[in-house]
């Protein structure tokens, strides 16, 4: 039994219903990526953070997309 980070608890849990999340930048299917972040269609990439949840805020750079 190994033990489990808050971080990789959330992913797991959120593995089971990736597929209702859809990328706030281009809206296309996003998948967990190795229980660390949620990743999108296009490479978009939200990390999880250590408590737990998704950062699906953009650095301020990467808002161009139009
Ligand atoms: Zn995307």
């Amino acid at each position: 039994m190994s033990k489990m980070t808050k971080k990789v608890k959330s992913a797991t849990y959120v593995s089971k219903f990736e597929s209702i999340f859809k990328c706030p930048i281009c809206e296309a299917w996003m998948k967990v990526f190795e229980l660390k972040s949620f990743i999108c269609s296009n490479n978009h990439t939200f990390d999880f953070t250590k408590q737990g949840y998704i950062n699906l805020t953009t650095h301020p750079n990467e808002n161009e997309v139009q």
